[in-house]
C-alpha cells in the first residue's frame, strides 16, 4: 500500500514561509517513501477567505516544484459529504445539538464543554451547534515528529464542536471526511494543530475510518519567539527567490542540503531532499535567524 500525504491549506491569506515549511515537510516525506501527495483547499469558512488566496497558494507550489497527485480538492464543494457524516452522528446519537454562546461558555468558566446542552436540550434546532460526545476519557498517540501524546478528558470537557451555529461545517468534520475519502495515510502538518488530533481520531473512530499516522513540525517563529503566521501578516514567499527559499527551508527543517549542492537547480535540490529526508532531523524549534531577513520579503 503505498502511502497518502495532503497539504490542506486555508485561503485566507497568500502562502506565508510557515506554510510553505509544512507543504516541504509533508511533500518530503511522501515522496521520499514514493506515496502520492494531494492539495486540498479548506475553504469552509467564506468570510475569512481572502478572493484570490487559493490560487495564488495553488500557482505558489507549483513555483516551487511541489506537484500534486490528482485534482485538487475544495471542502467548498463537498458539504454534501459532511451532512451526510453528520447525520451518522446524529443518528448513533453521539452528536448532540448547542445552542451554548461564547459568552455563555466563559461566564459559566467552562473549559472545553460542560455538558449543559446534553442535559437541557436547546427548545428548538433552529441555530443550534451540534457537538460530539467525546466517548473516549483517555486517549494517546504517537506523533512521529513530536512522540508520545497522552491526553485525558473529564466529564464532557472533550465534547467538541462538529457543526457551528453560524450554519458552517466545523473543521474537525471536514478534515476528518475529507482525509478519510481522499485515503490519507500520514498527515504531517504544524504543530499548532497537535491539539485537535485527538477529537480527529475519537471522530474517526465513532465514523468507522482508518486513522492515519500524525506527524506534527515545529511551528516557526520569529527570532522573538512571535509565531510567523497571517495573523501577525507575515509576507507572502517571492517565487523569485525560490531557489535560497527552498534553501533556507530545507536547513531550517534539520535538512541542510551539502556543499556540493551549491550550484543545484530546484529539481535537484527537491530530489536530493527526497533522498535524504531525515525526520529525526527536524529539530524541536524552528525559528529565523534573528536580524538576517529572508530573501525577498519585505519587513
Ligand atoms: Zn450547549
Amino acid at each position: 500500500m503505498p502511502c497518502i500525504g495532503r497539504f490542506a491549506p486555508s485561503p485566507t491569506g497568500p502562502l506565508h514561509f510557515g506554510s510553505l515549511l509544512a507543504a516541504l515537510a509533508s511533500y518530503l516525506d511522501i515522496r521520499s517513501r514514493n506515496g502520492f501527495w494531494k492539495v486540498r483547499v479548506e475553504d469552509l469558512d467564506p468570510p475569512r477567505e481572502q478572493p484570490g488566496a487559493a490560487d495564488h497558494i495553488l500557482r505558489t507550489l507549483e513555483a516551487f516544484g511541489l506537484h500534486w497527485d490528482g485534482e485538487v480538492v475544495y471542502q467548498s464543494q463537498r458539504h454534501d459529504l459532511y451532512q451526510e457524516a453528520l447525520q451518522v452522528l446524529i443518528d448513533q446519537g453521539t452528536a448532540y445539538p448547542c445552542n451554548c454562546s461564547r459568552k455563555q461558555l466563559r461566564a459559566r468558566g467552562v473549559q472545553g464543554y460542560d455538558g449543559h446542552c446534553l442535559h437541557q436540550p436547546p427548545p428548538a434546532l433552529a441555530n443550534v451547534a451540534y457537538r460530539v460526545r467525546h466517548l473516549q476519557p483517555r486517549q494517546h498517540f504517537n506523533d512521529r515528529i513530536q512522540g508520545r501524546r497522552d491526553y485525558h478528558w473529564h466529564g464532557h470537557q472533550g465534547d467538541f464542536v462538529v457543526f457551528r451555529r453560524d450554519g458552517l461545517f466545523a473543521y474537525q468534520l471536514a478534515v476528518v471526511v475529507d482525509d478519510a475519502d481522499q485515503g490519507i495515510t500520514d498527515i504531517l502538518r504544524g504543530s499548532d494543530l497537535i491539539d485537535e488530533t485527538p477529537h480527529q481520531l475519537e471522530l474517526q473512530q465513532q465514523l468507522g475510518y482508518p486513522p492515519p499516522d500524525y506527524a506534527h513540525i515545529p511551528v516557526i517563529t520569529h527570532a522573538n519567539g512571535q509565531k510567523l503566521s497571517k495573523q501577525n501578516l507575515a509576507p507572502a514567499i517571492d517565487p523569485q527567490d525560490r531557489l535560497t527559499l527552498l534553501r533556507q527551508a530545507l536547513s531550517l527543517l534539520g535538512q541542510g542540503p551539502s556543499p556540493d549542492l551549491a550550484d543545484a537547480t530546484l529539481t535537484e535540490l527537491l530530489d536530493w531532499g527526497c533522498l535524504n529526508w531525515n525526520p529525526a532531523a527536524i529539530p524541536a524549534v524552528l525559528s529565523l535567524p534573528a536580524a538576517k531577513h529572508l530573501p525577498g520579503q519585505v519587513y
